[in-house]
């Protein structure tokens, strides 16, 4: 595999451990063909393992990387369903279960039309280890469907969580695995997917999805955590440095749950916020955000970003996705947040924001930043926070909402909140720490992956060989 020199140990080093990485890498390839999304983020972690596997050959002899690459189980299935004219569509299903070394399968759900088993399993891949860095007792796993909910109706969005959930039923469990919501799935369908779950196994088994109405068992600040979460460890890492948030300029880019509340904490942190984006476009509005209004355009209208940009005022530039300059990292800014979603920012899109000045990058959306702009924030010494620390705030608070739901609690919102920036520090701390432990000082990337992955591994040490 093409080696990183920036998270790669030198040529020299772990000669052994790095073609034991590399024929295990070309195996992953081998045996998941076409999952490209899966490569990508199993080579992002293997890239860094060498000199894990090189201090402790036991890992190397049980065999933990080939084992934590391979998923625990892999679920495919119909969903068919009939829209409001009464047309039946039928639609994929998948949840994979990746790992339950540590906990229960945790992880969201994605309902998009990209949504296939490539992309499914690179994210359950990567909540392996971001769920690990919470310190709390949760597995890794993910799921959705190539569903698309754009333009659909209520009752279109209930009858597709019906027959969806008629199906995962099976297979899901307090106990067992817990999804929540991703792309596509927000409080709304969790509600119907409930609704199905409960009606099917005559159970109200709180514990059996995350991310639910605040009346039926849902967690203060999960709405907010992901988002929240991210901001906390960019003021982490900015802290590291002497530097904090408060006058700094902020591109944020997506407009869904994870944007909305990046946006929101960077605000109360005395950042001005930007930009925020959808599928349609950016707009970059000097002023500052308007939370308010980005919130009744997108979660109360389900609208197009523009109207933000119509209703706000003559000051704030819209840019159709597709134009010329459309990327809204070409905006000049201290601190850069892609909240949208995978490989929305390139090389290019890192060249431009290094020039312009950006001083660290977090990532809100899972693996948002293409290896190469990686790699250009790297050389150019910008803290870079990889998803798997950045954004485990959102499965964290999930964790936390399994809590209550265990011991029939509700806690406050200030007492959550507290919870939430604790974990966001204990994460940062960890993989600063893991870091500067492998010789990499700074270096977010190998520090959470090496701290993640350390973390499962001695859980399946100690479980034997299953
Ligand atoms: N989908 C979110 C993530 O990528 C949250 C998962 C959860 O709360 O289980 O981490």
């Amino acid at each position: 595999m093409p080696a990183n020199p920036h998270t790669a140990p030198s040529p020299q080093a772990h000669q052994a451990e790095n073609r034991a990485i590399e024929a295990l890498y070309a195996d992953v390839v081998r045996r998941n063909r076409g999952e490209t999304e899966f490569h990508q983020a199993v080579h992002e972690v293997l890239e860094t393992l060498a000199p894990v596997l090189a201090r402790r050959p036991e890992l190397a002899d049980a065999r933990i990387v080939e084992r934590v690459c391979e998923p625990e189980r892999q679920l495919m299935f119909r969903v068919p369903w009939t829209d409001d004219a009464g047309a039946i569509h039928v639609n994929r299903g998948f949840r994979v279960e990746f790992s339950s070394a540590l906990g229960p399968y945790k992880g969201g759900l994605r309902f998009h039309p990209s949504v296939d088993l490539g992309i499914v399993k690179f994210l359950g891949f990567e909540q392996i280890f971001k769920n690990a860095l919470t310190g709390l007792s949760i597995g890794g796993g993910k799921g959705g469907s190539d569903f698309d909910p754009k333009g659909r109706s209520d009752a279109e969005i209930m009858r597709f969580c019906q027959s969806f959930m008629t199906e995962l039923y099976r297979h899901i469990g307090e106990h067992t695995d817990v999804p929540a919501g991703d792309i596509g799935v927000g409080g709304r369908e969790i509600g119907y997917l409930f609704g199905q779950y409960k009606r099917i196994t005559n159970r109200h088994e709180s514990g059996v999805l995350t991310g639910k109405g605040l009346g039926w068992g849902g967690a203060r600040v999960r709405t907010e955590a992901t988002g929240y979460g991210c901001v906390l460890f960019t003021e982490e890492m900015l802290r590291a440095r002497g530097e904090s948030l408060d006058g700094c300029r902020v591109v944020v880019s997506g407009s869904g749950n994870v944007a909305v509340y990046a946006i929101e904490k960077a605000q109360q942190l005395g950042a001005t916020v930007l930009t925020c984006s959808d599928s349609s476009g950016y707009v970059v509005d000097e002023k500052g955000i308007d939370l308010d209004l980005l919130k009744e355009v997108k979660e109360v209208r389900r609208g197009r970003i523009a109207e933000y940009a119509e209703l706000r005022g003559a000051h704030v530039r819209f840019v159709a996705a597709g134009a010329e300059g459309s990327s809204v990292w070409s905006v000049p800014c201290d601190v850069a947040l892609p909240c949208a979603t995978q490989n929305e920012l390139t090389e290019t899109d890192a060249v431009a924001l290094v020039r312009g000045g950006v001083k660290a990058v977090a990532e809100g959306a899972n693996m948002p930043t293409t290896p190469e702009a990686v790699r250009v924030f790297q050389e150019a010494g910008v803290a870079f926070g990889p998803g798997k620390a950045a954004n485990a705030g959102g499965v964290a608070t999930s964790a936390l909402e399994m809590q209550q739901n265990a011991s029939r609690d509700s806690w406050t919102f200030a007492r959550t909140e507290e919870r939430l920036a604790g974990i966001m520090r204990h994460i940062h701390e960890s993989c600063a720490t893991t870091a500067e432990r492998y010789g990499r000082p700074g270096n977010y990337v190998v520090g959470a992956n090496i701290a993640g992955f350390e973390l499962v591994a001695d859980a399946m040490l100690a479980q034997g060989l299953v």
